[in-house]
Formats: structure tokens, sequence, C-alpha cells
């Protein structure tokens, strides 16, 4: 892509709207902007980050067995009168009217839609076990939206519904969920640690929320030195049900929790290896038994005859939220340092000469060579002053610059510049392209 031909609208100042970095980082690198409270429209770098997002998460879903569809935004309030759930979600939920007076809402969440739609699919044990997931938006209308992306009213949200015979079952399909999630984080370059959750009113060890460490994030975590440690477990594959059961059964060992879920005597029991911290809430694993399935009348026939209520959870992660939680984790004092699996562009060129002919013909010539090998470039093609180039390409934190200039250009080289260490090396344009292709 051109810049000349580009939309990215960077923000030389900060704004007033934001508080923290990553919402000012968010605004000044032309990723986003605010339509209407807590609702943020994606501007193209930032929708390219977004699906990048989107493609790991789904990728690690499929991976683990999950399938795809896609439910609708708008649901209609007679299922969440059948699970009892209308008058319960409180003001959160953004409810709306049609021209008939039907009652209909925005969806905060799924559980409803899915189970309505499984309870006509799925009639048998043996269509069983089955986790469905989709990436779609959802609304709630946050009493404090704050933080940009972070906490929005409308925002991206992969959501997973998994339906067992028994609770064994039911485990299992957590457990897979658990071993997921652990990838898709550590996929964006993320440290996120499951911590013990609130389970609600049905009690038991299956709820996780996955935290990522940060400053300004809005959960207090408590945990076990192990969850901080640089090396990262290793994270089984989805071929042997057994060792994915082994290995949660061995990471939960360690202690980790809410604030909601702290456990004084476990943590006197850890003394110094207890860690505090707050931190980012990505996503979250939720086993709830019958809630929906019995309430609902979701039954499948069981392998007796007899017929069973399906065991479920759900499990979120905030893709939208990610986006703003990935640039607090990974910047610094000049803008964005993106993780390459989630970069918008994996290279980003600088042309600091556009008025001279050798200087945008090597420009040019490199730009062509790493498109043409399938590289995702940005080049900077614009006649304007070096200085504002390379401010504007630190903020928007490309992993890699290639800087192409006159003096260079002289002598046959361009600069090759990583974003995250600073490190500068001059490179010929063949080997610079030898370096992208694999
Ligand atoms: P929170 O405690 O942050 O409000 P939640 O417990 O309401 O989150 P869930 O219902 O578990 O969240 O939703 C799944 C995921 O969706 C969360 O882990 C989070 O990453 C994301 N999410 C929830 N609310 C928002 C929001 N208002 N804006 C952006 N992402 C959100
Ligand atoms: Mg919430």
């Amino acid at each position: 892509m051109r810049l000349s031909k580009y939309v990215l609208p960077l923000l030389r100042e900060d704004s007033s709207e934001a508080h923290i970095a990553s919402h000012q980082l968010m605004l000044r690198a032309g990723l986003v902007r605010q339509t209407a409270s807590g609702i943020y429209a994606w501007m193209p770098l930032g929708l390219k980050v977004l699906d990048r997002i989107g493609r790991i998460v789904r990728e690690e879903q499929d991976r683990a067995g999950a399938i795809e569809m896609l439910m609708p935004t708008i649901q209609p309030a007679d299922l969440w009168r059948e699970s009892g759930r209308y008058d319960a979600y409180g003001p959160e939920m953004l409810r709306i009217r049609d021209r008939h007076d039907r009652d209909l809402l925005f969806g905060p969440t799924a559980e409803e839609v899915i189970t309505s739609l499984m309870r006509g699919s799925i009639k048998s044990y043996r269509d069983l076990p089955r986790t469905l997931y989709n990436v779609q938006w959802k609304f709630r209308d946050e009493i404090r939206p704050r933080f940009g992306v972070m906490r929005g009213r409308e925002f991206l949200m992969k959501d997973a519904y998994s339906f067992d015979l028994d609770i064994d079952g039911a485990r299992h399909s957590y457990n897979r969920m658990y071993v997921a999630y652990l990838r898709t984080f550590a996929r964006m370059g993320l440290h996120a640690i499951p911590t013990k959750a609130d389970p609600g009113p049905i009690g038991g060890d299956m709820s996780h929320e996955f935290i990522l460490l940060a400053d300004n994030g809005e959960s207090d975590v408590f945990f076990h030195e192990e969850w901080a440690a640089e090396t990262r477990p290793q994270v089984p594959d989805f071929s042997d049900g057994d060792a994915i059961d082994a290995f949660v059964a061995d990471r939960t060992r360690f202690y980790a929790a809410t604030d909601e879920m702290r456990d004084t005597a476990a943590e006197a029991g850890l003394g110094e290896k207890l860690r505090t911290a707050r931190g980012i809430e990505v996503g979250h694993i939720f086993y709830f038994g019958t809630k929906y399935s019995e309430s609902m009348g979701m039954k499948v026939q069981g392998p007796d005859g007899d017929l069973v209520a399906p065991q479920m959870g759900s499990y979120g992660i905030g893709v939208s939220r990610l986006v703003g939680a990935i640039i607090e984790a990974s910047h610094d004092e000049n803008g964005i340092v993106w993780p390459e699996a989630v970069a918008p562009f994996r290279v980003g060129i600088i042309n600091i000469r556009a008025s001279d002919e050798a200087t945008t013909a090597m420009a040019d010539k490199v730009y062509g060579a790493l498109t043409g090998a399938g590289v995702d470039v940005l080049y900077d093609d614009r006649d304007e002053r070096g200085g504002a180039k390379f401010a504007g390409m630190d903020l928007i934190g490309l992993p890699w610059q290639v800087i192409v200039g006159p003096k260079g250009v002289e002598r046959g080289v361009v600069e090759l510049k990583s974003r995250a260490t600073g490190e500068r090396e001059e490179i010929s344009p063949e080997a610079l392209l030898a370096r992208f292709q694999g």
C-alpha cells in the first residue's frame, strides 16, 4: 500500500479524549475514531490489526475442534424471557422495539441464541460433544465506557459455546478451551494468566479469566510467581485428550485468582512466592451446567434412551479489547511496537527523498519486490520531510522499517531498522528480499 493513496489520519498532539497510553496511541496512530460514547469506527490501519487478531483467534478455535458460525447481532427478547434473563440482565442491555411493537435487543452475549439453535439441531448423544463459536459485535450499555476500545459499548467478541452429554465431557471441552486460550495469547506475543474466577451460583472450579498484566488494568490479580516466569509452559496439542486434561490439572496447581476469588490461606502459604498486580481481562472461560439447556428445553437422547439436558460452557475473548491491551503491553515513548503476529503491515518503507529520482527508483523497486513476494508493506512515498516520516512510522509501530535515502542508494544499499530493538543495518535490496521472502 502506498501511503499517498491510503487513509491514515495521524494526530501530532495527544487527544483530551484519552487517559491511558493505548487509547492515546490508537487515536494518534489513526487506528480508530470514536463516533459516539463507547462506539468506535475502525479506520483502515486499525481494521487490519483487528482482522489479524481475529484470524489467530479463529485458527486456534478451529485447532481445538470448535466450529465457526455467525449469529445475528439483533436478538428477539422472547428467547431471553425463556431463560429468565430478560428482566435479570439490567440496563447494560440495549433494548429495541421494531415497527410491529416486538421487543428486540442488541446481543450482549449469545447463550440464548445458541441454545435455541442447537435444540433444533442436536438430538442425540451421538451428536455430542460439539463446540460452536462466532466472532461478532456485541453491545453492552456500560455505565462508564473508558480506555477506548478496552471498555467500549459496542465491541467485537469471540464467543464459543460447548455442549456435552455429561460433566466429564464438559470438563474435557473446558480444558480444551483453556489450552486454546494459552496458545492464542502466546501467538500474539502476550502472556495472559488464567486466574480462578467467580463460577456464579453453580460453583465448582471451572471458571477462569485470562488476565494480561498491565498497570492500567481494571482487575486485581494475585498469583504464584510461577505464572510470572518468563519461560512459558509447553502447551500440548489437541490430538491427545488425556494430555490436555493432565496439562490443565498441572497448571491449575499454581495459585492465581481475581479479587472476588482470593483465598487468604493459600496466599499466606505462598509467602514470598505471592505476586500482586493489575491486569486486563482478555478472555473468560466458564462452565454453567444445564442453566440454559434446562430452562430453554434443550434435550438430547442419551445412550439409554432417556432425554437429558446437555452440559454447557461459554468461552469469550475480547477481540477488540485485545487491540488496546496489546498496545498497553507493547509500546514505547515513540509509539506502538506491534508484535509481528498482529502488526497491520510487516514492513514500512520510508523514501526520505521523494524528490530525488534515483532514491525513488530504489524505493519503488524495493516496494515492488516485497509486495511481489507477498509481504504486506506500507510504503511512505509522499514528498514530505524525513523527520515527520520517521516519527509517523515509529508511531504506527510496524515491526520493520526500510529506509531508502540518496547516500545509501549511491552504494546500492538501504537501511533496515527493527522497531522493537532500534537496531539498524545496511542491506542490499536482494538480501532484503531474501530475508522477508521465507
Ligand atoms: P468485564 O469484567 O471486563 O466487564 P465481563 O466479565 O463482562 O468483562 P465477559 O462477559 O466474560 O466479560 O465477556 C468476554 C470478554 O469480552 C471479556 O473477557 C472481555 O475481554 C471482553 N469484554 C467484555 N466487556 C467488554 C467491553 N465493554 N468492551 C470490550 N471488551 C469487553
Ligand atoms: Mg462486563
